[in-house]
């Protein structure tokens, strides 16, 4: 046995597979030509968090351009910072925003040929390619101490020179089996690096399917594969998992590109195709006039679970992700109003170079587009469901008579120009208050041209002629009719014509009326909430109304 193997076999005594063990296992795909396979590889140390979601949003939409494949794959190689509960919040967050996850990690538990999907249970996959290296001297042990390694540090900061374990700096690079041995008998833990072959004053290209062509430095550092437990980095876990689940495309944060070049010469010394990558810039904020990534620990937005408690729906959070991904979305979105997101050409040259910055005013608008156009069916349904999560009272409240809520919800709704009234859900309640008695409160606030006896009169004229079976036009018909004996225009063009003659015109009249029955000045078509309302409790609040201004009225002294 030579030497390296000998090396190999005393540091990794327990591997007895072999890389073709795993190559047989896991055969390429059987796809067709073209399409991609994509994956994510969240790691659970929090809750599902918006760049976890763009970026599946964007692995879902690259697979699905190439009839392609999107799995998941858990990076739990940081046992400390693991959250209790953390895999089930991504993925199922991931499920609930409509994400179709093909393989690894879903909803149902791991699925998929390719698997374990969980990088803890894949030591002994991981064990079997380190061996391969450490038996073709491309790995070795290293015994150093945090304490070496700082002080070699120092060393390499006081010369000048680059950190790092590289070159000369390199202290176990040529340790021998016996040094080796003997230090494992005295139980030094080590770990396992590779023999870097770059060099520094070289450079390697690679052509990112987003970013286009980066040129970097290749990699001369001696980077750690396994860890003193087994447990490989990041860097090895990439190349090894990505190559065995076949991946096709890598689609990660771009702050992984400067490790790349790390990554092209692991899959080359392993004798690995490399994947393509395509690096994305991650969704920034503003922060005392600087730009920076949203954070986990500093951004309430970062947590998707703050979009469902503010009321938004996952379809505008997506909706929204989609024009932060991709320039002409919002174009492509004006074309074609109605049509399902899955259509859209997605085209990773499309995506933003540098991070787009989070727009909550974008996203606000992006989602008063999309309640716009649901059905009043639909919005029952999404509404209530929210509700029932985040303000059980509001949905007692929506709940007690459905057909009620329903038809509240169903006013200016499934018409060409719908309105956008509403944003999110906990904006429902305001929105509709004066539709439930529980949540009515009067306001008998009247724009400055109206006096309170004018109101009352106009209030008393215009009761008795009520009729829910009036259509709009004979519902506004009555308005008109009482303006004269009123000293009001009946039309807003004689009113305009001669402004003098009158105390004003109709509008002025239905906006009393209006006052009167919501307690508001503005509101979506009158007509239809009277209907509503019905005309018990239209004429109970008429009355309320008139008799408030008539109080008003005696105080004053008239
Ligand atoms: N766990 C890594 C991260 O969250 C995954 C990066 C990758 O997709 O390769 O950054």
């Amino acid at each position: 046995m030579n030497e390296s193997r000998r090396m190999a076999q005393l540091l990794l005594p327990h591997i007895t597979k072999t890389p073709a063990d795993y190559e047989a296992l896991y055969p390429p795909r059987q796809l067709p030509a073209g399409a991609r396979v994509v994956r994510i590889a969240p790691s659970p140390t929090g809750y599902l968090h918006l760049g976890v979601l763009f970026m599946a949003l964007i692995d879902r939409m690259a697979a699905d351009a190439t009839g392609g494949l999107f799995y998941t794959r858990i990076e739990d190689t940081d046992r400390k910072r693991e959250v209790a509960g953390g895999v089930e919040d991504i993925i199922g967050g991931l499920d609930r925003f409509g994400i179709r996850i093909d393989e690894g990690f879903t909803p149902a538990g791991q699925v998929g040929d390719y698997g374990p999907y969980r990088q803890s249970e894949r030591a002994e996959i991981y064990q079997t390619y380190a061996k391969f290296l450490l038996e073709q001297g491309l790995a070795y042990p290293c015994f150093c101490t945090a304490e070496e390694l700082d002080e070699t540090r120092r060393q390499q900061e006081q010369a000048g020179e680059q950190t790092g374990y590289r070159g000369r700096w390199a202290r176990c690079r040529d340790i021998t089996v016996e040094q080796a041995a003997e230090r494992i008998a005295q139980k030094q833990p080590f770990v396992i690096r590779l023999r870097a072959d770059g060099s520094a004053d070289k450079r390697v290209a690679f052509d990112d399917a987003i970013k286009g062509k980066i040129e970097l430095p290749e990699n001369d550092e001696d980077f750690v594969l396994l860890k003193s437990d087994g447990i490989p980095t990041y860097h090895f876990a990439h190349a090894v998992d990505d190559h065995l689940m076949r991946t096709t495309l890598v689609l990660r944060g771009d702050e992984w590109i400067s490790s790349t070049p790390k990554h092209l010469q692991l899959f080359r010394l392993l004798g690995f195709k490399p994947p393509k990558y395509a690096h994305v810039a991650p969704i920034l904020k503003l922060d005392g006039g600087a730009k920076r990534k949203i954070s986990k620990r500093k951004d309430p937005e970062a947590a998707v679970r703050y979009f469902a408690e503010q009321g938004f729906e996952a379809d505008s959070v997506l909706e929204y992700l989609m024009t932060v991904a991709s320039s002409n979305y919002e174009d492509w979105r004006r074309a074609n109003p109605d049509a399902d997101r899955a259509q859209f050409p997605f085209n990773l040259k499309k995506m933003s170079l540098s991070g787009a910055l989070f727009d909550a005013q974008k996203l606000l608008d992006v989602s008063k587009n999309r309640l716009s156009r649901l059905s009043s069916a639909q919005v029952y349904d999404k509404l209530t469901a929210w509700a029932k999560e985040f303000d059980p009272d509001f949905y007692a409240i929506l709940t007690a008579d459905p057909a009620y809520t329903r038809a509240v919800f169903a006013i200016d709704r499934d018409v060409p120009k719908p309105r956008k009234d509403i944003a999110r859900w906990d904006e429902a309640k305001r929105y509709a208050a004066y539709f439930y008695d529980e949540l009515y409160t009067p306001c008998y606030d009247l724009p400055p041209q109206l006096s309170p006896a004018d109101a009352a009169a106009a209030l008393r004229a215009y009761a008795p002629l009520y009729d829910p079976a009036d259509d709009r036009q004979a519902w506004f018909a009555k308005i008109q009719s009482i303006c004269p004996a009123l000293g009001f225009a009946p039309e807003t063009k004689l009113y305009k014509a001669d402004p003098a003659a009158y105390k004003g015109h109709a509008g002025d009249i239905s906006t009393v009326i209006r006052v009167a029955l919501t307690g508001r000045q503005n509101t979506p078509d009158l007509c239809s909430i009277m209907r509503c309302l019905g005309t018990e409790r239209c004429l109970q609040r008429l009355r309320d109304a008139e008799a408030y201004y008539d109080a008003l009225c005696k105080k004053e002294g008239n």
